[in-house]
């Protein structure tokens, strides 16, 4: 790993698809990752197809198919270009509440709480 570059992100092996979380209705498509189709975690937006990608697909992506370390949009958008959420998309992210899925835990976390509870 290069110095500065930002550690991998890890959900501890939970399974994003079991995940069950609360959202608004009208932001519900917009916060799914366009490879692993779950709720995005360490989101990155491609502004050509307008889509959110989790940073750990789209590495695990581009590796696969792999041109140097240039991250690759899976729709195959010609011109790739990711940036981080926005402020306001950080905000509606924040807002999403998730269940604990490790029983017999019921918390409900706030999204961005949820990676440091499994630490
Ligand atoms: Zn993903
Ligand atoms: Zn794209
Ligand atoms: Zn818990």
């Amino acid at each position: 790993m290069q110095q500065g570059e930002k550690e991998p992100f890890s959900l501890n092996g939970i399974e994003k698809s079991k995940l069950e979380y609360i959202a608004e209705e009208k932001f519900k498509n917009r916060i799914i990752c366009g490879i692993c189709l779950c709720l995005v975690f360490d989101p990155l937006f491609c502004t050509s197809c307008s889509k959110f990608y989790c940073r750990n697909c789209l590495l695990n992506y581009s590796e696969k198919t792999f041109i140097e370390r240039n991250l690759h949009c899976p729709l195959k958008c010609k011109v790739t270009n990711f940036r981080e959420a926005s402020v306001m998309e950080k905000d509606y992210l924040n807002c999403i509440q998730i269940k604990c899925p490790n029983f017999p835990c019921e918390e409900c976390l706030n999204y961005c709480d949820f990676i440091a509870h499994f630490k």
